[in-house]
């Protein structure tokens, strides 16, 4: 039997629906916030709803904190839901958990029409059945190969299953998975897609507890709040054909979503999907922000905290898997709304580049307003200025942005411009040191000790002034006294950071110099 679904017009006559559904589990990978940001786009360049739905109903993977999380990383991104458990919608609740009571009923009316079962096997039954009936290619699922020989309402007498529930015996409802059918459905990014279903196994729709699994959950989820395009990563594919089944067996197959599987982010070789492994292996972010597993306390370190801008974050992401067409590269968030299309997302892995997510960094610190970068700076200065003007900052900043992939290397290329650098290379200027040179420098700190006026122009002349009494070359004078105010051979024009750090301290720095020298 051939089972196929048309794919339907993107704009049907319905408003569209998508959702984030993650399960509160740990942090948030980069993958994730991309699929958020997909929802998120498709529905604001149609004019939908976008809602968030926490998939928690497996208690054993629950990790608490985790949702609160999700919420700052959203926050963070300025990607956020219209519908969520902190703003619910018309849909609720917006939490599986809540939703607990709704879905046994749906699992027991596919029991009815034979469409799945009750299974009353023990972990013993099942691990006997994997090593009885695994062969040397393949192993053995519970599927209509094996189901005949298990502890199920299709093998117990009626007597012996009425007996079972009525004592309350544990058990499960899973699905049965029809033989030698091949369902196909259209992928709104891979197109068609079919699957063997001998291939597929009886997944568990109910559990023991009454909770369902995610398969169930999320068909009754997903038509319950009239969504109406899913996205989701890649890994979901092969459980498809169960949903695809569940749609067809509740009669609400003219409802099913569209679905989108987004390819996998892969290891900046390709070898593969990235993990946060690689991230801690090859010494970059993975999550979105920092999270501490509350477990294990294991801190891992966030996009956010290593010094990203939210906005360059997500137009990193949205580039990864998606093009416009265009050769630009840098879009605003209106302007990824506007030009976003499923049907330029990429069928294949996207390798994740860190040198090209600081490049996108790097473009959007220097479009970045010096007053919003003295705010986004606070975390990584907390700990390191003395209270300052945020003026003098927003100067600072911006003398040094050009020089910036990251918020946090700002005190690396800046400190200097707020405390006496604490060593100096004074090998890069003994090369060129001589007596000359030095009587220059001490030419130079008397007449800037006299200065009336203090800025960038006046330091300049006055420099210029020195440089021609001392009768020396203005570029052999210029290395060391960059060195003798930063401490190095790099930062900003020298004037300005003069102008900066004040006339007492310019002088101080000379002086102390000569000393060393
Ligand atoms: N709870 C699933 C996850 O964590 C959601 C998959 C889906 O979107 O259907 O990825």
């Amino acid at each position: 039997m051939y089972y196929s679904l048309p794919l339907r017009p993107l704009m049907n006559h319905k408003k569209v629906r998508v959702r984030f559904a993650p399960s509160p589990t740990g942090g948030l990978h980069l993958g994730g916030v991309r699929t958020v940001l997909y929802n998120y786009l498709f529905a604001r360049h149609h004019g939908g709803d976008f809602v968030l739905r926490i998939e928690d109903t497996d208690q054993s993977r629950f990790v608490s904190g985790a949702e609160e999380y999700i919420m700052q990383c959203l926050t963070w991104c300025g990607i956020l839901p219209d519908e969520s458990p902190a703003n619910p919608g018309l849909y609720g609740p917006y939490r599986q958990s809540e939703r607990k009571a709704l879905y046994a009923q749906y699992a027991l009316q596919l029991v009815e029409q034979g469409n799945a079962y009750f299974a009353f096997d023990t972990t013993e039954g099942l691990e006997a059945m994997r090593e009885n009936y695994k062969t040397e290619h393949h192993n053995a699922q519970y599927d209509a190969r094996t189901r005949g020989f298990m502890r199920n309402s299709l093998t117990l007498s009626k007597e012996e299953l009425t007996d079972l529930l009525a004592c309350n015996t544990p058990h499960v409802i899973r699905i049965k998975m029809p033989v030698d059918q091949t369902l196909v459905f259209t992928d709104m990014i891979r197109g068609k897609v079919s699957f063997d279903t001998n291939l597929v196994d009886d997944k568990v729709l109910l559990k023991a507890d009454g909770t369902p699994t995610y398969h169930l959950a999320v068909v009754v989820d997903d038509y319950l709040m009239k969504i109406t395009h899913a996205f989701r990563g890649e890994e979901w594919l092969p459980s498809a054909p169960v949903h695809l089944l569940l749609w067809q067996y509740l009669g609400w197959e003219s409802e099913m979503p569209q679905w989108a599987h987004l390819p996998l982010i892969l290891k900046p070789d390709g070898n593969g999907k990235l993990s946060k492994r690689d991230g801690d292996r090859l010494g970059f972010p993975v999550f979105a922000m920092d999270w501490t597993d509350p477990r294990s306390n294991e801190q891992t370190i966030g996009f956010c905290e290593r010094g990203f801008l939210p906005e360059a974050f997500i137009n990193m992401l949205a580039m990864l898997g998606w093009n416009s067409g265009m050769e630009q590269e840098i879009f605003s968030k209106d302007e990824l709304i506007q030009h976003f299309s499923i049907a330029r997302v990429h069928k294949g892995g996207a390798k994740f580049d860190y040198e090209k997510a600081k490049w996108y960094n790097h473009q959007y610190i220097q479009q970045t307003d010096n007053t919003r970068l003295v705010d986004l700076l606070q975390p990584f200065i907390a700990d390191k200025i003395l209270p300052t003007d945020a003026c003098k900052l927003a100067t600072v900043i911006g003398l040094v942005k050009e020089r910036l992939h990251l918020l946090g290397e700002f005190w690396e290329q800046a400190s200097f411009f707020f405390i006496r650098p604490e060593t100096i290379d004074i090998a890069a200027i003994q090369a060129k040191w001589n007596e000359n040179t030095k009587q220059f420098f001490v030419l130079l700190a008397q007449k800037f000790a006299a200065s009336t006026d203090w800025n960038h122009d006046t330091i300049e002349l006055v420099f210029n002034e020195a440089v021609a009494e001392a009768g020396i070359k203005k570029g052999e004078a210029m290395l060391p006294l960059r060195v003798m105010l930063v401490g190095g051979k790099f930062g900003p024009g020298v004037f300005a950071i003069a102008e900066q750090i004040g006339i007492t301290e310019t002088v101080a720095r000379i002086e102390q110099a000569i000393s060393l020298l």
